[in-house]
């Protein structure tokens, strides 16, 4: 299961390192701009309001020269939609969110957000429409408030707080000795895994992005919290176009399209329903493995 996540951590953990000796989103982006990406272009555009409409129009990738690690992916998302990513590791799920994301850019095909071409929008212009809540969200070295004004530097004191209750963080910051003012480690040791992802989710919900990326933990987190992560995500990802890469069939089932990728490609979509009912891939794997995790 981590390794769904390992480019998308690899970068957590630069943006880490980053946030250690720096403040601002902004630069530091501009680092990693300069150090792993290629420039924006020059006509690129900075986005004020995004509605949330995604389409991958026959998108192929690939790290290397050899084989394609997405081929020729093609679905639509329409605002406020949830999109479920589903397959086996090395599927392709990240690699997708990671040309969502401009990480990359496609070999071949298009990606459109609201009708417009990604790589005619500034890459800083894209993110700051955009929230991650990972399985290993990073958390720097500074206080709760700290991290959670992260989503929004310019947030308030009562904004932070405000993001923190709708995140149902609230209540156990409160039971820690300095509450908002506790001083998180590096990593955030010292807090629990569930208490980390409430973290995260407070600070997406601060930063108020049109477009939402959740990579579903797999790891084993005490059912009190869990019932608090699910209902902080709801609240977070209602009106927002929101990519999972689930591996709950609580999650799956919630999903307004779900993505089924095999070795990168897409092999069906659809909502639960239509997809048990085509007999394919996913309703193979719902009846030999998804049954069995359903909570
Ligand atoms: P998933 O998230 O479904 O597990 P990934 O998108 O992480 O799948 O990986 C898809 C394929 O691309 C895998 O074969 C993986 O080894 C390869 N891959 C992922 N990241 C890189 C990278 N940075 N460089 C080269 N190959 C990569």
């Amino acid at each position: 299961a981590r390794q769904f996540t390992r480019p998308l951590n690899d970068l957590a953990n630069q943006w880490n390192t980053l946030l250690s000796a720096m403040a601002g989103a902004e630069r530091v982006f501009e680092v990693l701009d300069e150090e792993v990406e290629s420039r924006d272009e020059g006509q690129a555009v900075k986005l004020e309001r995004v509605e949330g409409s995604v389409s991958f129009q026959n998108v192929s990738f690939s790290y290397e020269e050899d084989g394609d690690t997405l081929d020729g992916i093609t679905f639509e998302a329409k605002p406020g939609e949830m999109i479920a990513l589903v397959g086996p590791t090395g599927a392709g799920k990240t690699t997708l969110i990671q040309l969502l994301s401009r990480f990359y850019d496609p070999n071949q095909g298009q990606i459109l957000l609201d009708g417009r071409d990604l790589s005619t929008i500034q890459r800083e212009s894209l993110r700051s429409h955009m929230a991650f809540v990972l399985q290993d969200s990073f958390l720097f070295e500074g206080t709760i408030r700290e991290n959670i004004r992260y989503g929004r530097l310019q947030a308030t004191d009562e904004e932070v707080e405000e993001a923190a209750k709708l995140a149902n963080a609230h209540s156990f910051i409160m039971r820690m000795n300095d509450g908002y003012d506790k001083v998180l480690k590096h990593g955030g040791s010292g807090i629990s895994q569930g208490q980390k992802q409430l973290l995260a989710i407070a600070r997406a919900i601060l930063a108020n992005p049109s477009i939402l990326v959740l990579d579903e933990a797999t790891s084993s987190i005490d059912t009190v919290t869990e019932i608090k992560i699910q209902e902080g995500l709801q609240r977070l990802m209602k009106g927002r176009t929101s990519f999972v890469i689930a591996h709950r069939l609580n999650t799956i089932r919630q999903a307004d399209r779900i993505l089924v990728l095999q070795d990168g490609r897409l092999l069906e979509q659809g909502c639960h329903e239509e997809l048990l009912e085509q007999k394919g891939f996913y309703s193979e794997l719902f009846h030999s493995q998804l049954k069995k995790t359903a909570d």
